[in-house]
């Protein structure tokens, strides 16, 4: 298929989804985080999928992710994990259950869940234990056991927390206090509610780090998408999707030419370029060229040279032998978005969820 197009390999997103099933304790529940669009792949396709595979719950970022895969059909529970006080309407009309991270969020959670006459409604209490970023401290905890107390209107479905570096083996002892911090705060609201919210801290790193701290449930987002952020655990998952392109034109230059917007790449010798159909406004960053990243042509790698343009990049193909119209793999199977995102400093979630909507998804049953 001569286009530009991401493939989306739901063969592989199984048996990603076997492999970290077979790492939970007995009982752990999985949540599957389909934020940014599934990880950049395709939020729906990918949700329903997973839905029928049996997964329990899904989590989004925002509130519009969730009323897309609610329009889409997804049934199971959907945890909004950044809901902001102006998303509460479309968190009730589309039966989707927020993260309440601060008193300020709370409040105003509860006094529109009340007035909007709703009973026990399902939310989250997310705590901070050192990531610094979402949460409540543990010391709010007495404050809202105390707002609990007053209202009906809403009901903790689980308390949660999230990991700084649970990918990082030198941030053990750092992990492990979150662990503990999280445990002791869950214990009082456990200690102290009159119902049992479940529990939840550990990401895809974490289930494979961290077993003990797989609690009820855990939150997986990468590793359903292929990547498990150390290569051991690479060589167990498969990329699910894969950026392909194709060859648009070759050009040969005679040493002293120059390529692309502000000559940024001058040949040395006689050499032969190759335009690809993919730029900048695809998610492939400016950052890459002048000698970072490169385009996999026929197994060989071949270098981005000069400036990413909008719509397309260059890449030399001097010592590859290829053809106009010939596919080539910007990442995917085979050809890791580890390695093609590390060439500049990045990590493969940012080359994945940057893949721009106007790229068609295809979807490999
Ligand atoms: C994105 C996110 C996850 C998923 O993390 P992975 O490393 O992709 O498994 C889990 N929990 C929260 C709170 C997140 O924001």
């Amino acid at each position: 298929m001569g286009v530009t197009r991401l493939e989306i390999d739901l063969n592989a997103l199984k048996h990603n989804h076997t492999y970290l099933k077979s790492k939970l304790a007995k009982n752990v529940k999985m949540m599957a985080v389909v934020k940014a669009f599934g990880y950049g792949s395709d939020a729906c396709e990918v949700a329903l999928f997973l839905e029928e595979l049996g997964v329990d719950y899904f989590a989004v970022a925002y509130a519009n992710e969730g009323e897309v895969l609610r329009k889409a059909g997804i049934q199971a529970p959907i945890l909004v994990l950044h809901p902001q006080p102006d998303n509460f309407h479309t968190i009730i009309e589309q039966c989707l259950e927020p993260s309440l991270y601060s008193p300020r969020v709370f409040k105003e959670f509860s006094a529109f869940a009340k007035a909007k006459q709703q009973q026990n409604y399902p939310v989250h209490l997310k705590f901070n234990t050192g990531l610094n970023r979402l949460g409540f401290w543990e010391n709010d905890t007495e404050w809202i056991l105390e707002r609990l107390k007053e209202t009906n209107a809403i009901k903790v479905a689980s308390v949660f927390s999230h990991l700084a570096a649970s990918e990082d083996a030198k941030e053990k002892t750092f992990t492990q206090n979150q662990i503990t911090s999280f445990t002791k705060t869950a214990q009082i609201l456990l200690k102290t509610l009159p119902y049992t919210p479940f529990l939840h801290q550990s990401n895809t790193s974490a289930i494979i780090n961290y077993p003990e701290a797989q609690f009820d449930m855990v939150r997986t987002g990468i590793g359903l998408y292929g990547y498990g952020n150390t290569p051991e655990e690479d060589q167990n998952l498969r990329p699910v999707a894969s950026l392909k392109s194709v060859i648009s034109q070759i050009h040969k230059i005679e040493p002293g030419e120059t390529v692309g917007y502000n000559r940024a790449y001058k040949a040395s010798h006689y050499e032969k370029t190759a335009t690809i159909p993919i730029g900048h406004a695809d998610g492939i960053s400016r950052a890459y060229g002048h000698g970072k990243g490169y385009i996999t042509i026929h197994g060989k790698k071949a270098p981005i040279i000069g400036n990413v343009c909008m719509d397309m990049l260059m890449v030399n193909i001097t010592d590859i032998d290829c053809k106009e119209g010939d596919d080539v793999i910007i990442f995917g199977e085979g050809v890791s978005a580890v390695d093609v995102s590390a060439t500049i400093d990045s990590i493969s979630y940012e080359l994945l969820t940057a893949v721009s909507q106007r790229i068609k998804r295809v979807i490999l049953r």
